[in-house]
C-alpha cells in the first residue's frame, strides 16, 4: 500500500542541503525524511539485497530508456566491491546485493562523462550523492542523470572488516554468499548458514570517514532505497523527483507493503545525532 503524504506542495526545502532545489523541485516536503512525493514498501521478484527493488528500477530505466547505462557495484574476488558501467539487464542483475565498503562511484561517474556518455544512472550512499550532485552543478550540467540512492548508517573499511568477522564469527568474509546489516547486527552466510554479531562488536573496522557522517536516506537522490522501515525481504522506496517517480511507477511483479515511518526517522535522527556528537569530540 503507498502511503503518499499528504503534506503542501511547496519549493521549500531543508536549507542544510543547498543542492535540494534544482533536482528535487515541485514536490512535498517532510523535514526528517527530505523531499519527497511517496514512501512505499515492496518485494520484486528478483532476490536482491532486500526487495530487490534497486535492480528492478535500474532494470525498468533501461528497457524504458531512461538512461543508457547505470554505474553500479560488482562484488569481485572474495568480499570486495568493484565499480562498474552496467549496460546490459545482464549486467545490472550481476549487480545485485550490498557490499558494505565505502566505494568511488564518483570517479566512475567523470570517467564516463569524459568518454561523453550523456545519460546515466547511478546506485550510490548518501556522501557520493551529495558529491555527485555537486558534480552534475558544475562539470556535468549537459548529462542527464537519475540517482538511486541507499540508506547507508556506515561503512567499513574492507581489510579491518575481513578480520573482525574471523575475530568475532570464525569465518572467512571473503566465502560469504551474503553479508547483511539487520537490526543492529552484522550477519555474514556461508554455505546457507548464518553467523552474525552485533554492529557494535565491529566498531574498530568500521570507515573512518563514516563517524562524521549525519546522512541516513540519501536526501539528494531521485529515488532513495533501504530495509529499514520494511519488514524482511522488502525495500524501503522514498520517491524524491519527478524523475524518480517516473521510474518508479507501473513496477510490475512488485508487491507493496506499508511503511514503518518512525523507525527511519529514529535512526535519522540518531545518525545526526551521532555525528554531530563524533565531530564535536
Ligand atoms: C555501505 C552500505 C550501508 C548500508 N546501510 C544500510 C542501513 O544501515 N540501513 C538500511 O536500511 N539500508 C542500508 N543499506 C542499503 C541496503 O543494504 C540495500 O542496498 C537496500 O535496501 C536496497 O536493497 P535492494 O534489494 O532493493 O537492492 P538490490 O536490488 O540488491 O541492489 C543493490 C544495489 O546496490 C549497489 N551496491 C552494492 N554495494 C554498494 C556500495 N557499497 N555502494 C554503492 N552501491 C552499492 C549494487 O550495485 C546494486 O545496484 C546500505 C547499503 C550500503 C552499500
Ligand atoms: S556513513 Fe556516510 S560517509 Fe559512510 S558510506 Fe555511508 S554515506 Fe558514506
Amino acid at each position: 500500500m503507498s502511503t503518499k503524504q499528504q503534506t503542501k506542495n511547496t519549493p521549500s526545502h531543508n536549507p542544510e542541503n543547498q543542492n535540494e532545489p534544482p533536482f528535487l523541485d515541485e514536490f512535498q516536503e517532510e523535514g526528517d525524511l527530505g523531499v519527497y512525493c511517496d514512501l512505499f514498501s515492496a518485494k520484486s521478484q528478483i532476490m536482491g539485497q532486500d526487495g530487490g527493488i534497486v535492480t528492478a528500477l535500474l532494470l525498468k530505466g533501461l528497457k524504458e530508456g531512461l538512461f543508457d547505462a547505470a554505474i553500479v557495484v560488482q562484488r569481485k574476488n572474495g568480499y570486495s566491491a568493484e565499480v562498474i558501467s552496467a549496460e546490459t539487464p545482464e549486467q545490472i542483475l550481476a549487480s545485485k546485493g550490498s557490499i558494505y565498503h565505502r566505494v568511488g562511484t564518483t570517479k566512475k561517474l567523470l570517467e564516463l562523462v569524459a568518454q561523453n556518455k550523456k545519460r546515466l544512472a547511478v546506485v550510490c550512499t548518501p556522501c557520493e550523492g551529495a558529491t555527485i550532485r555537486k558534480i552534475q552543478q558544475t562539470l556535468c550540467k549537459d548529462v542527464e542523470l537519475t540517482i538511486i540512492g541507499l540508506f547507508c548508517f556506515g561503512a567499513f573499511n574492507p581489510q579491518r572488516l575481513k578480520e573482525a568477522i574471523k575475530t568475532q564469527l570464525g569465518v572467512d568474509i571473503d566465502r560469504a554468499t551474503k553479508t547483511q546489516v539487520k537490526q543492529g547486527k552484522f550477519i555474514v552466510s556461508v554455505e546457507e548458514k548464518e553467523y552474525s554479531c552485533k554492529i557494535e562488536d565491529l566498531i574498530k573496522a568500521s570507515d573512518r570517514v563514516c563517524g562524521g557522517c549525519g546522512e541516513f536516506v540519501s536526501m539528494l537522490a531521485d529515488v532513495s532505497v533501504g530495509s529499514a522501515g520494511s519488514k524482511d525481504g522488502y525495500s524501503t522506496v522514498i520517491v524524491r523527483s519527478k524523475k524518480g517517480a517516473k521510474l518508479a511507477a507501473n513496477l510490475v511483479d512488485v508487491q507493496k507493503d506499508i511503511v514503518d515511518k518512525p523507525i527511519i526517522v529514529k535512526l535519522v535522527k540518531l545518525k545526526k545525532e551521532q555525528a554531530k556528537k563524533n565531530y564535536t569530540q
